[in-house]
C-alpha cells in the first residue's frame, strides 16, 4: 500500500449505507412521484423501508468486516422490501460483499471488483440491458467510469466523483429512453419523457458512496 492512498474499511461502508439511506429518506417523496408517473408508485417508500432496515441492521451487528456487512445490506433489502428494487440491489450489495470477502479493508482494485460484481448480479437478474431506462442506465455508467479512473491511476477520491457524476449523467439520460424492462415497460412508449425512478435512487446511492470515501483519511 502506498503511502497516502485511501484505505477503505467497515466504516467507509457503513457511511456509504446511512447516507444512502438520509438521501433515499430526504427523496422519497420524489421517488414517488417518479414511479407514479411509469410504474406503481412505490419506489420511495420501498427504498426508504429497505436501505432503514438496512441501517437498524448494521447498527445491531457491530465489528462486521467490510464484505460482511454488504452481504448483510443485501440480504436485508431482499427481506425488507416486496418491489422489483429489493431483490435487484439485494442480490447487487450480497454479491459486492462476498467479493470483498472478510479482509477488514480494502482499496480501489477490490472497490472497481465489488462493484463490477454488484452490477453483474443486477443484470443476471433483471436481465435488463443499458438503454433499457433501469438502474442499469445510472449504474452502468457508474461503475465504468470508476474503474476507468482507477485504471489510470486517479486517486480513489477522484474515481469516485466521476462515478457519481456519470450516475447522475445516466440517470438523466434515462428520461428520452423507452423502458423496455420493469413495470415502466408496459407503458411503451408513453414511458418516454420521463425519468426513471430506479436510475434516480441508484444515483444517490453512488453519489452516497462518493461523500463517504471522501471522508476517509
Ligand atoms: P416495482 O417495479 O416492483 O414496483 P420499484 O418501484 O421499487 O419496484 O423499482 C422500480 C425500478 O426498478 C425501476 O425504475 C427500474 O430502475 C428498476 N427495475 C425494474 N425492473 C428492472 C430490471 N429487470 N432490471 C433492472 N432494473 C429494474
Ligand atoms: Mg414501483
Amino acid at each position: 500500500m502506498l503511502v497516502g492512498e485511501t484505505v477503505m474499511n467497515a466504516a467507509t461502508i457503513t457511511t456509504w449505507m446511512n447516507g444512502s439511506a438520509s438521501s433515499i429518506r430526504a427523496e422519497r417523496d420524489h421517488l414517488v412521484q417518479l414511479d407514479a408517473a411509469i410504474g406503481d408508485g412505490d419506489h420511495g417508500t420501498n427504498m426508504t423501508r429497505g436501505f432503514d432496515a438496512v441501517v437498524r441492521a448494521l447498527d445491531a451487528d457491530d465489528g462486521l468486516a467490510p464484505g460482511r456487512q454488504l452481504v448483510l445490506a443485501g440480504r436485508t433489502l431482499v427481506s425488507a422490501v416486496g418491489g422489483a428494487s429489493g431483490p435487484l440491489w439485494g442480490s447487487a450489495l450480497r454479491r459486492a460483499g462476498r467479493a470483498l470477502g472478510e479482509e477488514p479493508t480494502f482499496g480501489p482494485e477490490q472497490l472497481v471488483a465489488a462493484l463490477d460484481a454488484a452490477l453483474a448480479a443486477i443484470m443476471d437478474l433483471g436481465q435488463a440491458s443499458p438503454g433499457d431506462k433501469t438502474m442499469v442506465d445510472a449504474l452502468g455508467p457508474a461503475f465504468g467510469a470508476l474503474r476507468e479512473a482507477v485504471a489510470a491511476g486517479r486517486p480513489v477520491r477522484e474515481a469516485v466523483e466521476a462515478a457519481a457524476a456519470a450516475a447522475e449523467a445516466g440517470r438523466d439520460a434515462t428520461i428520452p429512453m423507452q423502458a423496455r424492462r420493469g413495470r415502466a415497460s408496459y407503458l411503451g412508449e408513453r414511458s418516454i419523457g420521463h425519468q426513471d425512478p430506479g436510475a434516480t435512487s441508484a444515483a444517490l446511492i453512488v453519489r452516497a458512496l462518493e461523500r463517504a470515501v471522501a471522508q476517509e483519511r
